[in-house]
Protein backbone atom coordinates (compact mmCIF):
# COMPACT_ATOMS: atom_id res chain seq x y z
CA UNK A 1 0.00 0.00 0.00
CA UNK A 2 3.19 2.55 0.47
CA UNK A 3 4.09 1.70 -2.49
CA UNK A 4 0.96 2.27 -4.28
CA UNK A 5 0.40 5.30 -2.40
CA UNK A 6 4.03 6.59 -3.04
CA UNK A 7 4.45 6.35 -6.42
CA UNK A 8 1.34 8.76 -6.80
CA UNK A 9 1.64 11.21 -4.06
CA UNK A 10 5.59 11.76 -3.58
CA UNK A 11 5.13 15.35 -4.48
CA UNK A 12 2.40 15.90 -2.11
CA UNK A 13 2.21 14.36 0.99
CA UNK A 14 4.90 14.25 3.23
CA UNK A 15 6.95 10.74 3.67
CA UNK A 16 6.55 10.47 7.36
CA UNK A 17 2.68 11.53 7.08
CA UNK A 18 2.16 8.80 3.83
CA UNK A 19 3.74 5.71 5.61
CA UNK A 20 1.47 6.08 8.47
CA UNK A 21 -1.93 6.85 6.47
CA UNK A 22 -0.54 4.03 4.53
CA UNK A 23 -0.76 1.30 7.09
CA UNK A 24 -4.44 2.77 8.18
CA UNK A 25 -5.01 2.56 4.18
CA UNK A 26 -3.82 -0.97 4.81
CA UNK A 27 -5.99 -2.18 7.29
CA UNK A 28 -9.34 -0.13 5.75
CA UNK A 29 -8.54 -2.69 2.45
CA UNK A 30 -8.80 -5.71 4.86
CA UNK A 31 -11.64 -5.01 6.49
CA UNK A 32 -13.80 -3.85 2.80
CA UNK A 33 -13.02 -7.36 1.77
CA UNK A 34 -13.80 -9.08 4.96
CA UNK A 35 -17.30 -7.03 5.10
CA UNK A 36 -17.86 -7.49 1.51
CA UNK A 37 -18.14 -3.21 1.52
CA UNK A 38 -17.70 -0.71 -1.25
CA UNK A 39 -15.71 2.64 -0.53
CA UNK A 40 -16.76 5.81 -2.84
CA UNK A 41 -14.94 8.41 -2.55
CA UNK A 42 -15.65 12.47 -3.17
CA UNK A 43 -13.20 15.01 -5.55
CA UNK A 44 -12.81 16.79 -2.47
CA UNK A 45 -11.43 14.02 -0.04
CA UNK A 46 -7.75 14.41 0.84
CA UNK A 47 -5.13 12.88 -1.50
CA UNK A 48 -4.11 10.13 1.05
CA UNK A 49 -8.26 9.01 1.20
CA UNK A 50 -8.45 9.57 -2.26
CA UNK A 51 -5.74 7.66 -3.89
CA UNK A 52 -6.14 4.57 -1.45
CA UNK A 53 -9.30 3.43 -0.18
CA UNK A 54 -12.37 4.37 -3.06
CA UNK A 55 -13.13 1.44 -5.25
CA UNK A 56 -14.79 4.51 -7.23
CA UNK A 57 -13.95 7.96 -7.02
CA UNK A 58 -16.14 11.36 -8.31
CA UNK A 59 -18.42 14.08 -8.25
CA UNK A 60 -21.80 13.40 -6.73
CA UNK A 61 -23.66 12.19 -10.01
CA UNK A 62 -21.14 9.57 -10.61
CA UNK A 63 -20.96 8.35 -7.27
CA UNK A 64 -25.03 8.20 -7.10
CA UNK A 65 -24.75 5.96 -10.37
CA UNK A 66 -21.84 4.06 -8.89
CA UNK A 67 -23.87 3.63 -5.77
CA UNK A 68 -26.94 2.61 -7.43
CA UNK A 69 -25.09 -0.05 -9.33
CA UNK A 70 -23.30 -1.81 -6.82
CA UNK A 71 -23.70 -5.64 -5.30
CA UNK A 72 -22.34 -4.88 -1.96
CA UNK A 73 -23.70 -5.53 1.59
CA UNK A 74 -22.10 -1.96 2.87
CA UNK A 75 -21.55 1.10 1.01
CA UNK A 76 -19.09 3.51 2.91
CA UNK A 77 -19.61 7.03 1.67
CA UNK A 78 -16.41 8.92 1.97
CA UNK A 79 -18.27 12.37 1.44
CA UNK A 80 -20.80 14.20 3.51
CA UNK A 81 -24.31 13.21 4.79
CA UNK A 82 -26.47 14.40 2.03
CA UNK A 83 -24.25 12.15 -0.61
CA UNK A 84 -24.65 9.18 1.76
CA UNK A 85 -28.37 9.64 2.24
CA UNK A 86 -28.42 9.73 -1.59
CA UNK A 87 -26.97 6.15 -1.88
CA UNK A 88 -29.15 5.28 0.68
CA UNK A 89 -32.16 6.03 -1.07
CA UNK A 90 -31.03 4.31 -3.78
CA UNK A 91 -29.89 1.25 -2.14
CA UNK A 92 -32.61 0.98 0.68
CA UNK A 93 -31.96 -2.92 1.47
CA UNK A 94 -27.94 -2.07 1.95
CA UNK A 95 -26.30 -0.59 4.86
CA UNK A 96 -25.23 2.60 3.78
CA UNK A 97 -21.54 4.25 6.45
CA UNK A 98 -20.73 7.71 7.05
CA UNK A 99 -17.53 8.08 8.41
CA UNK A 100 -18.32 10.97 10.80
CA UNK A 101 -21.39 12.35 12.17
CA UNK A 102 -20.40 16.06 11.62
CA UNK A 103 -19.66 15.54 7.86
CA UNK A 104 -23.09 18.60 7.10
CA UNK A 105 -23.47 20.98 4.46
CA UNK A 106 -24.30 24.79 4.82
CA UNK A 107 -26.25 24.07 1.47
CA UNK A 108 -28.23 21.25 2.63
CA UNK A 109 -29.12 22.79 5.88
CA UNK A 110 -30.70 25.79 4.20
CA UNK A 111 -34.05 24.47 3.35
CA UNK A 112 -36.41 22.42 4.65
CA UNK A 113 -39.12 20.01 3.67
CA UNK A 114 -41.77 22.64 4.81
CA UNK A 115 -39.85 25.57 3.03
CA UNK A 116 -40.68 23.30 -0.12
CA UNK A 117 -44.11 22.61 0.00
CA UNK A 118 -44.57 26.52 1.17
CA UNK A 119 -42.85 27.09 -2.51
CA UNK A 120 -45.39 24.61 -3.39
CA UNK A 121 -48.59 26.22 -2.34
CA UNK A 122 -47.47 29.93 -3.52
CA UNK A 123 -46.48 28.20 -6.84
CA UNK A 124 -49.09 25.15 -7.89
CA UNK A 125 -48.30 23.07 -10.82
CA UNK A 126 -44.62 24.81 -11.24
CA UNK A 127 -42.21 21.85 -11.26
CA UNK A 128 -39.38 21.71 -8.69
CA UNK A 129 -35.76 20.73 -9.53
CA UNK A 130 -33.55 20.56 -6.08
CA UNK A 131 -29.58 20.48 -6.18
CA UNK A 132 -28.48 16.84 -4.83
CA UNK A 133 -26.67 19.07 -2.49
CA UNK A 134 -30.29 18.66 0.06
CA UNK A 135 -31.48 16.12 2.38
CA UNK A 136 -33.92 13.44 2.00
CA UNK A 137 -36.71 14.94 2.84
CA UNK A 138 -36.44 17.92 0.54
CA UNK A 139 -35.80 15.62 -2.08
CA UNK A 140 -38.72 13.72 -1.17
CA UNK A 141 -40.88 17.03 -2.17
CA UNK A 142 -39.33 17.39 -5.62
CA UNK A 143 -39.99 16.56 -9.10
CA UNK A 144 -36.24 15.80 -10.16
CA UNK A 145 -32.12 16.42 -8.52
CA UNK A 146 -29.62 17.62 -10.64
CA UNK A 147 -25.91 17.93 -9.96
CA UNK A 148 -23.90 21.09 -10.64
CA UNK A 149 -22.88 18.94 -13.89
CA UNK A 150 -26.59 18.35 -15.36
CA UNK A 151 -28.66 20.89 -13.66
CA UNK A 152 -29.01 22.96 -16.65
CA UNK A 153 -30.30 19.84 -18.70
CA UNK A 154 -32.44 18.93 -16.10
CA UNK A 155 -33.81 22.29 -16.40
CA UNK A 156 -34.27 22.12 -20.23
CA UNK A 157 -35.71 18.47 -19.76
CA UNK A 158 -39.14 19.93 -17.84
CA UNK A 159 -40.25 22.28 -20.97
CA UNK A 160 -41.75 24.38 -18.67
CA UNK A 161 -41.13 28.62 -18.61
CA UNK A 162 -41.65 28.51 -14.79
CA UNK A 163 -39.00 26.27 -12.70
CA UNK A 164 -38.56 26.50 -8.86
CA UNK A 165 -35.18 25.45 -8.35
CA UNK A 166 -33.44 24.78 -4.78
CA UNK A 167 -31.80 25.77 -3.19
CA UNK A 168 -28.28 27.36 -4.11
CA UNK A 169 -28.62 31.27 -5.15
CA UNK A 170 -25.74 31.19 -6.92
CA UNK A 171 -26.19 28.20 -8.81
CA UNK A 172 -29.55 28.98 -9.61
CA UNK A 173 -28.45 32.13 -11.09
CA UNK A 174 -25.68 30.41 -13.32
CA UNK A 175 -28.21 27.94 -14.58
CA UNK A 176 -31.21 30.84 -15.11
CA UNK A 177 -28.97 32.38 -17.34
CA UNK A 178 -27.16 29.51 -19.54
CA UNK A 179 -31.10 28.31 -19.78
CA UNK A 180 -31.76 32.24 -20.58
CA UNK A 181 -34.60 32.48 -18.10
CA UNK A 182 -35.08 35.58 -15.25
CA UNK A 183 -34.51 34.56 -11.78
CA UNK A 184 -36.55 35.98 -9.02
CA UNK A 185 -36.49 34.84 -4.88
CA UNK A 186 -40.05 35.32 -3.70
CA UNK A 187 -40.64 36.24 -0.26
CA UNK A 188 -43.40 34.06 0.78
CA UNK A 189 -45.17 36.52 3.39
CA UNK A 190 -46.56 38.76 2.09
CA UNK A 191 -45.91 37.76 -1.72
CA UNK A 192 -45.95 39.77 -4.48
CA UNK A 193 -45.08 36.78 -6.52
CA UNK A 194 -43.85 36.20 -9.72
CA UNK A 195 -46.74 34.86 -12.12
CA UNK A 196 -46.34 31.68 -14.20
CA UNK A 197 -45.54 32.57 -17.46
CA UNK A 198 -44.58 36.20 -16.80
CA UNK A 199 -41.61 35.58 -18.90
CA UNK A 200 -43.51 33.74 -21.79
CA UNK A 201 -42.69 34.93 -25.63
CA UNK A 202 -39.19 36.41 -23.64
CA UNK A 203 -37.49 34.93 -20.98
CA UNK A 204 -38.64 32.06 -18.76
CA UNK A 205 -38.76 32.41 -14.58
CA UNK A 206 -36.68 30.57 -12.25
CA UNK A 207 -37.49 30.99 -8.68
CA UNK A 208 -34.46 30.88 -6.14
CA UNK A 209 -34.06 30.33 -2.89
CA UNK A 210 -31.09 31.91 -0.60
CA UNK A 211 -29.12 28.85 0.20
CA UNK A 212 -25.11 29.36 -0.40
CA UNK A 213 -21.87 26.99 -0.17
CA UNK A 214 -20.29 28.41 2.56
CA UNK A 215 -16.73 27.30 0.52
CA UNK A 216 -17.30 28.24 -3.01
CA UNK A 217 -19.46 31.93 -1.87
CA UNK A 218 -16.09 33.41 -0.53
CA UNK A 219 -14.27 33.56 -3.88
CA UNK A 220 -14.12 37.37 -5.38
CA UNK A 221 -13.69 38.75 -8.40
CA UNK A 222 -10.70 40.43 -6.38
CA UNK A 223 -9.44 36.90 -5.87
CA UNK A 224 -9.39 36.47 -9.69
CA UNK A 225 -7.93 39.78 -10.72
CA UNK A 226 -5.50 39.55 -8.52
CA UNK A 227 -4.18 35.66 -9.31
CA UNK A 228 -4.40 37.02 -13.04
CA UNK A 229 -2.22 39.39 -12.29
CA UNK A 230 0.59 37.45 -11.11
CA UNK A 231 0.31 34.77 -13.52
CA UNK A 232 -1.42 35.97 -16.80
CA UNK A 233 -1.90 33.00 -18.82
CA UNK A 234 -3.46 31.23 -15.80
CA UNK A 235 -6.65 29.24 -16.97
CA UNK A 236 -9.01 30.08 -13.67
CA UNK A 237 -11.82 27.17 -13.06
CA UNK A 238 -15.03 27.96 -11.15
CA UNK A 239 -17.76 25.51 -9.80
CA UNK A 240 -21.27 26.86 -10.49
CA UNK A 241 -21.99 27.57 -6.90
CA UNK A 242 -19.41 30.37 -7.03
CA UNK A 243 -21.60 33.97 -7.55
CA UNK A 244 -22.02 34.67 -11.36
CA UNK A 245 -19.90 37.36 -11.33
CA UNK A 246 -16.91 35.03 -10.49
CA UNK A 247 -17.99 32.50 -13.23
CA UNK A 248 -18.30 34.95 -15.62
CA UNK A 249 -14.48 36.49 -14.67
CA UNK A 250 -13.19 33.11 -14.76
CA UNK A 251 -12.09 30.86 -18.37
CA UNK A 252 -14.44 27.69 -17.53
CA UNK A 253 -16.94 26.86 -15.14
CA UNK A 254 -18.60 22.84 -14.07
CA UNK A 255 -19.31 20.57 -11.75
CA UNK A 256 -15.94 18.79 -10.48
CA UNK A 257 -15.58 16.19 -12.98
CA UNK A 258 -15.75 18.79 -15.69
CA UNK A 259 -13.05 20.72 -13.71
CA UNK A 260 -10.94 17.50 -13.89
CA UNK A 261 -11.42 16.81 -17.60
CA UNK A 262 -10.38 21.04 -18.23
CA UNK A 263 -7.02 20.38 -16.80
CA UNK A 264 -6.71 16.75 -18.23
CA UNK A 265 -7.11 18.03 -21.71
CA UNK A 266 -5.44 21.26 -21.54
CA UNK A 267 -1.93 22.97 -21.98
CA UNK A 268 -2.43 26.23 -19.51
CA UNK A 269 0.84 26.96 -17.82
CA UNK A 270 -1.14 27.51 -14.80
CA UNK A 271 -4.52 26.35 -12.90
CA UNK A 272 -6.68 27.89 -10.68
CA UNK A 273 -9.81 25.52 -9.23
CA UNK A 274 -12.13 28.00 -7.47
CA UNK A 275 -13.67 25.00 -5.10
CA UNK A 276 -12.44 22.96 -2.15
CA UNK A 277 -8.58 23.08 -2.04
CA UNK A 278 -7.86 19.01 -1.93
CA UNK A 279 -9.20 18.57 -5.25
CA UNK A 280 -6.18 20.94 -6.76
CA UNK A 281 -4.21 18.34 -4.74
CA UNK A 282 -5.89 15.34 -6.00
CA UNK A 283 -5.28 16.54 -10.06
CA UNK A 284 -1.66 17.58 -9.12
CA UNK A 285 -1.17 14.13 -7.98
CA UNK A 286 -2.62 12.79 -11.37
CA UNK A 287 -1.02 14.94 -13.59
CA UNK A 288 3.16 16.10 -12.11
CA UNK A 289 3.45 18.08 -15.46
CA UNK A 290 0.27 20.54 -14.42
CA UNK A 291 0.98 23.38 -12.02
CA UNK A 292 -1.92 23.95 -10.14
CA UNK A 293 -2.13 27.03 -7.67
CA UNK A 294 -4.19 27.06 -4.81
CA UNK A 295 -6.33 29.06 -2.51
CA UNK A 296 -6.31 27.07 0.67
CA UNK A 297 -8.26 29.46 2.91
CA UNK A 298 -10.86 28.27 2.02
CA UNK A 299 -11.60 24.90 3.57
CA UNK A 300 -15.01 22.79 3.20
CA UNK A 301 -15.04 22.02 6.94
CA UNK A 302 -17.65 19.10 6.42
CA UNK A 303 -15.76 17.34 3.71
CA UNK A 304 -12.43 17.46 5.83
CA UNK A 305 -14.15 15.44 8.82
CA UNK A 306 -13.54 12.73 6.92
CA UNK A 307 -10.66 11.02 7.65
CA UNK A 308 -8.75 7.33 7.17
CA UNK A 309 -9.00 6.93 10.78
CA UNK A 310 -12.69 7.77 10.81
CA UNK A 311 -13.37 5.57 7.71
CA UNK A 312 -11.45 2.80 9.76
CA UNK A 313 -13.58 3.20 12.59
CA UNK A 314 -16.94 3.62 10.53
CA UNK A 315 -16.05 -0.19 9.07
CA UNK A 316 -14.75 -1.55 12.35
CA UNK A 317 -17.84 0.04 14.69
CA UNK A 318 -20.52 -0.37 11.59
CA UNK A 319 -20.93 3.22 12.46
CA UNK A 320 -22.77 5.94 11.28
CA UNK A 321 -25.83 4.15 9.61
CA UNK A 322 -27.71 6.27 7.64
CA UNK A 323 -31.07 5.85 7.94
CA UNK A 324 -33.75 7.35 5.65
CA UNK A 325 -37.65 6.60 6.59
CA UNK A 326 -38.96 4.54 3.91
CA UNK A 327 -42.36 7.55 2.86
CA UNK A 328 -39.70 9.66 2.49
CA UNK A 329 -37.10 7.63 0.84
CA UNK A 330 -39.01 6.09 -1.62
CA UNK A 331 -40.74 9.71 -3.03
CA UNK A 332 -37.14 10.85 -3.04
CA UNK A 333 -36.11 8.04 -5.03
CA UNK A 334 -38.41 9.61 -8.14
CA UNK A 335 -36.95 12.36 -8.14
CA UNK A 336 -33.30 10.70 -8.21
CA UNK A 337 -34.08 8.36 -10.36
CA UNK A 338 -35.30 10.75 -12.62
CA UNK A 339 -32.02 12.76 -12.70
CA UNK A 340 -29.98 9.49 -13.08
CA UNK A 341 -31.83 8.50 -16.36
CA UNK A 342 -31.26 12.46 -17.61
CA UNK A 343 -27.37 11.99 -17.03
S1 LIG B 1 -18.27 22.30 -0.39
FE1 LIG B 1 -20.12 23.50 0.01
S2 LIG B 1 -21.78 22.32 -0.99
FE2 LIG B 1 -20.01 20.93 -0.76
S3 LIG B 1 -20.34 19.92 1.22
FE3 LIG B 1 -19.03 21.72 1.63
S4 LIG B 1 -20.53 23.30 2.22
FE4 LIG B 1 -21.70 21.69 1.18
Amino acid sequence: MYRKMKARLDKVVPDVELRYKAELAAEIMDLKQKKNAVILGHNYMEPALYYSIPDFVGDSLELSRKAAQTDKDIIVFCGVKFMAETAKILNPTKTVLLPSEKAGCSLAASITAEDVRALKRHFPGVPVVTYVNTYADVKAESDICCTSSNAAKVVESLKSDTVIFLPDEYLASNVARETGRKIVFPALTPSPLPKSGEGAGGEGIMIGWRGRCEVHEKFTVSDIEAVRQQFPEVAILAHPECSPEVVAAADFSGGTGAMIRYVEQSKAPQYLLLTECAMGDNIAAANPDKEMLRLCSVRCPHMNQITLEDTLNALKLDRYVIEVPEEIRAKAYRAVERMIKIG
